[in-house]
């Protein structure tokens, strides 16, 4: 890796999908439960780091049988049952927190084992104390190597007896998580309280989320948790992680800085980390909007300009994204105020306090307190200025820095493509993201091909409405081909040649002289270099004797070329993608479009619709005539997305298409 990186902001607005990567905590979790929850365990998804690789290491030594697969991101794990198989092992947890408490709870949990747990140098002073208390208190005892109630040390194990315990989790909520995970395996059933608080509270909920899904289902009474695990739960399971929501916070701020859309894959159904609240939190600002399709989420730029003058947000539960929004900051029409992250004063590096030396290189002001981070960006011209020079971004081998400042550098503050922000370091994203910058590369659409999306269908299944609000939120140029047949029947009733004379129409046709022009991001036909009334080429006239004129071969052949010249167009006019909706373009036109949708809907529905627009329209009669032409008949393409929209509101029909494009 380089000791740099400049970021090449987006030149075109996003207009991409992602797969963040497994969610570290709960990879790990759902390794513990596997082994717990005995039988086979299938884990999909998984993150492969350094600190998932140490668990998979720690459980293989207390005999669980695991199969990694780093190409496939899974994990198998075979467990004959929740006590460790082995009873003796030398273990190493590195710097991982989660290893060093779950697998010291997992092999306690053995009746007479004897354990070896050694760590990396940081991971001795990070706090174990509350759990080995309560864990001695439970029948497990310590031998310690090196300070008391710390790491290294030997775990003698002889089961958890059960009962009452409680846990002093205020330094690091995940002993109460290893506690809580362990309990239900107990000798008789266990009622683990807190003692005094904990931190992160949103991680307890996600470790209980994730025993339940392991069939360890857990209850709060009187102050205290007890788990039962049923076994009915089956002996043969697959587990999906979800992915990484902090990791996914790049991808949602995205489209706020570069606009467009992104959509982050298998991220709608995200329950489990608190994180995935983030989404939320910038479209509640009207920074995005943010809606799910299918088991993705997507986010695009929100329309919204009427914002306050300041906005103060508490990250206290989802601190590790408050660098995602407060990196943006400088592009924000508003003062930022972010408090309740004090704590992470105290992670990679002093968060608060790195963000804000980087932000005084782009901001008015940055302010610190010892929890909280107040941001007043400079007025647009002068960002413009800072541009004018590249500025490097220290990021103190911080993943989470690196990551959120080359969202920032993705606004294309000059307004020429090139950089104006180069990141420190940038090889510290592997820590929980090795491909981050590759990914962040790949959602730029200026790879200099032209994305073509063809859109067909009959009259009034909403193509048009469906095709230009698609282009709008992707900045894409939009063509509405039956438009173009409308003008030729146009020029030709208006000359009196008649659909039913095919040879004088072949003949007339020469002289009609089309053109094309811009108007917004549309481009519509003209004749004889001027735009014609769209009132003109809708008429019932037209209605009733275009269909005729598309039937004839001459016609169709005439209109190949023009229609084929707009991927030119559009790249020559600077678009990254072509919209084009029509009955034909997926299967003559462009039957290479990088995305082939077909609209469907009942005849009833599209009558309504029409109906509702008040177009005198002879739909059904048109369809007939365009579905029995001999020359490219309306039909769906092979292999093309259909969609019957007819229960289908139009916001849905435009998110489902989006998405399909975004996927592309
Ligand atoms: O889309 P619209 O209803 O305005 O199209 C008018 C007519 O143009 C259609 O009924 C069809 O006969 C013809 N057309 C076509 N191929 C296209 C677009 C429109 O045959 N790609």
């Amino acid at each position: 890796m380089p000791t740099e990186i400049a970021i090449k902001p987006f030149r075109f607005k996003c207009a991409s999908s992602v797969l963040p990567p497994g969610s570290k905590s709960l990879t790990n979790r759902a390794m513990i439960l596997a082994a717990l929850a005995g039988g086979r365990t299938r884990i999909e998804g998984a993150l492969f780091s350094r600190d998932t690789e140490i668990m998979a290491d720690c459980l293989a030594r207390l005999g669980y049988v695991v199969n990694l697969n780093r190409f496939e991101k899974t994990v198998e794990i075979e467990s004959p049952g929740s006590r460790p198989p082995n009873s003796c092992a030398r273990l190493h947890v590195g710097n991982a927190g989660t290893a060093a408490r779950f697998v010291t709870a997992l092999a306690a949990l053995r009746r007479g084992g004897k354990y070896r747990f050694d760590c990396d140098e940081p991971m001795r002073s990070r706090p174990m104390a509350g759990l080995i208390e309560a864990l001695e208190s439970q029948g497990a005892s310590f031998e310690f190597l090196g300070e008391k109630n710390a790491l290294p040390f030997i775990l003698k194990a002889e089961g958890l007896k059960g009962g009452g315990v409680s846990v002093d989790a205020g330094a690091s909520s995940q002993m109460l998580s290893a506690l809580l995970m362990v309990s239900a395996f107990a000798d008789s059933p266990m009622r683990v309280s807190l003692r005094g608080d904990t931190v992160s509270k949103p991680f307890v909920e996600m470790t209980l989320g994730i025993m339940s899904q392991f069939g360890v289902k857990a209850d709060f009474e009187n102050g205290a948790y007890s788990a039962a695990f049923s076994p009915s739960a089956g002996a043969e399971r697959v587990y999906c992680v979800e992915p990484d929501a902090t990791a996914a916070s790049y991808f949602i701020a995205l489209p706020a800085v570069a606009g467009g859309a992104c959509e982050i894959k298998n991220f709608a159904d995200c329950r489990l980390q608190g994180d995935a609240a983030f989404c939320g939190i910038l479209s509640k600002a009207g920074l995005i909007d943010c809606f799910a399709v299918g088991g993705s989420l997507v986010a695009e730029a929100s329309e919204r300009r009427d914002f306050p003058e300041s906005l103060e947000l508490d990250f206290n539960d989802i601190s590790d994204t408050f660098l995602t929004l407060a990196a943006i900051s400088p592009l924000l029409p508003f003062k930022l105020s972010i408090r309740g992250i004090g704590h992470t004063r105290a992670q990679e590096t002093d968060r608060v306090a790195a963000c804000a030396a980087q932000l005084r290189k782009f901001c008015a002001k940055v302010d610190e307190t010892e929890d909280s981070i107040s941001i007043t960006p400079h007025p647009p011209e002068r960002l413009a200025e800072i541009a004018q020079t590249t500025t490097l971004v220290n990021t103190y081998a911080d993943h989470r820095i690196a990551m959120s400042f080359s969202i920032l550098a993705s606004r294309d503050v000059r307004g020429d493509g090139r950089p104006w922000i180069a990141i420190e370091d940038p090889g510290c994203v592997s820590k929980t993201w090795a491909e981050f910058f590759e990914v962040l590369y790949t959602a730029r659409s200026d790879s200099g091909a032209l994305r073509v999306v063809a859109v067909d269908g009959g009259a009034a299944v909403g193509k048009s409405s469906v095709s230009k609000e698609c282009a709008r939120i992707l900045g894409y140029m939009h063509v509405d081909t039956g438009a173009h047949y409308r003008t030729v029947a146009y020029a030709l009733l208006g000359e009196g040649i008649s659909p039913g004379d095919p040879a004088l129409v072949a003949e007339r046709l020469k002289s009609v002289k089309l053109g094309t022009v811009l108007c917004g991001n549309s481009a519509r036909a003209t004749l004889d270099g001027k735009l014609v009334d769209d009132a003109l080429i809708r008429t019932e006239r037209v209605n009733s004797e275009v269909a005729k004129f598309a039937a004839i071969a001459e016609v169709r052949e005439f209109l190949k070329s023009y229609q084929r010249s707009m991927a030119d167009f559009a790249r020559s006019h600077g678009f990254a993608g072509l919209i084009m909706e029509g009955r034909d373009i997926g299967s003559v036109i462009f039957p290479d479009a990088d995305v082939r949708i077909f609209l469907d809907a009942d005849e009833q529905t599209r009558a309504a619709r029409r109906a509702r627009e008040g177009i005198a329209d002879s739909i059904g009669l048109r369809d007939a005539m365009d579905r029995s032409r001999k020359t490219a008949p309306l039909r769906c393409p092979e292999s093309a997305e259909r969609i019957d929209t007819s229960n289908m509101t139009k916001e849905e029909v435009v998110r489902l298409t989006l998405s399909l494009i975004l996927e592309s």
